[in-house]
């Protein structure tokens, strides 16, 4: 039996990963689940899964949570501090899948105890990347991506040498406005926004897909992860999303990673790892597709992938002030604050004065300085905002 844990069991990616398990009882042992508000949820997979533990992020739920689960033999705690806990209790494997920063302590906790870490939250890999890998390779854990792109690199680079890599093309479908022009891009709705044309994922990260901000996030992502230069990773626009990344050697050769669009390969890729087993996915017919469509990133279209270049450039601190600015930048777009351009705009402006600012962007990547420029980023951001208002 493999003993699995799911970070943010309740949101897009957990769901996926409590479908994989549920299918197979036989194979996995469940420790831990953990979720946010979505406590009906919460419980009703700890109770199928039978789970050890069941934990909001959320203080004010733990009696909703409680009584969910009363005459139930599975644990229930709530704060910060449980969801720690949680990911430090020993599992094999666990799915790091909660959405923002707020995966980064935990996903560090997990690592410390060695086993798996299956990483869907890029936002760790772009603020604290060299954290994570360092703790990582100290306590002997294994990291594997889960993001479609970094999944594909991954298969494409297996029994490969990484030195022979020329470039590596990441895709992006371009979201719910890859078609609109530029110019009616500053009055789109949050609705409108939020409707992904291939792929079902959680709000936030379906209108970065539409921003190119998811795009912008694996780009660091990738250069994190796999150790190359900015110069050597592309992004392609593909309507499609069915070629999720390429992988290109020293010979021209090409590698690419193919598949349906659907998150459960990557994470079964990572579950099953380093086997390959049976998935519940599509098995696409290139003949019915006929034909795959490729073109550039439009520079100028998407501030988003330029800002990326300069974090990239700079390091250090800036991926946390990045990320941290998105984020807010985002918040604001979903209460109505600001419109949809203007938050490539609110990012670009906080980057500038923050990098003018105190030095933060050279300081050591910790949790506590990370913490710190999330919280002063963001800061910077709401006053920018209240600028623009007044
Ligand atoms: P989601 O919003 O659907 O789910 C997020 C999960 O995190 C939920 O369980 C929620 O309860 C929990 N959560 C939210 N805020 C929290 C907090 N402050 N503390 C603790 N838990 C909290 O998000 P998602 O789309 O599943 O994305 C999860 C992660 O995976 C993100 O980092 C995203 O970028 C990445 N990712 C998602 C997809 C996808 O298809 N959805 C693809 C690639 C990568
Ligand atoms: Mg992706």
């Amino acid at each position: 039996m493999k003993r699995v844990s799911i970070l943010g069991a309740t949101g897009s990616i957990g769901q996926s990963t409590v479908d994989l398990i549920r299918r197979h009882p036989e194979r996995y042992d469940v420790a831990a689940l953990t979720g946010g508000r979505n406590i009906a949820q919460l419980a009703k997979d700890a109770v199928a899964l039978n789970a050890d533990v069941a934990v909001t992020a959320h203080d004010d739920l733990l009696d909703e949570l409680r009584r969910a689960l009363a005459g139930r033999d599975i644990e229930v705690a709530a704060g910060q501090a449980a969801l720690t806990e949680a990911a430090t209790r020993p599992a094999d494997w666990i799915m790091s899948a909660i959405v923002g920063v707020a995966g980064l302590a935990p996903g560090l906790a997990a690592v410390e105890r060695g086993g798996i870490l299956a990483l869907a939250n890029k936002e760790s890999l772009v603020t604290a990347g060299p954290l994570l890998l360092r703790r990582a390779a100290e306590a002997g854990a294994t990291i594997l991506p889960v993001d479609s792109e970094h999944s594909g690199i991954f298969q494409a680079l297996r029994g490969e040498n990484p030195d022979e890599v020329e470039r590596v093309i990441i895709t992006a479908s371009g979201g719910a406005f890859r078609d609109s022009p530029l110019s009616d891009l500053g009055h789109v709705t949050v609705a409108e926004a939020s409707a992904h044309p291939n792929w079902d994922m959680g709000q936030r990260i379906t209108i970065d897909s539409a921003s190119m901000f998811n795009k912008a996030m694996e780009i660091i992502e990738t250069k994190e992860f796999f150790g190359f230069t900015p110069e050597q990773i592309e992004v392609l626009i593909h309507p499609e999303s069915i070629v999720h990344a390429v992988v290109g050697f020293r010979d021209g050769g090409l590698m690419a990673h193919m598949g349906a669009p659907d998150m459960r390969h990557a994470i079964g890729y990572a579950l099953n790892w380093p086997e390959r087993r049976d998935l519940p996915v599509e098995r696409l017919s290139l003949s019915r597709l006929g034909t795959l469509t490729f073109r550039e990133a439009d520079p100028v279209r998407y501030k988003a992938l330029r800002l990326a270049r300069t974090v990239m450039d700079l390091g250090g601190l800036s991926g946390a002030v990045f990320n941290a600015a998105k984020e807010r930048a985002l918040d604001h777009f979903l209460n109505g604050h600001i419109g949809f351009l203007e938050m490539s705009d609110l990012v670009e402006g906080t980057l500038d004065s923050i990098l003018s600012g105190d030095g933060l962007i050279d300081a050591e990547i910790t949790l506590e300085t990370v913490g710190h420029a999330d919280h002063v980023t963001r800061e910077q951001l709401d006053v920018m905002v209240r600028r623009r208002a007044g």
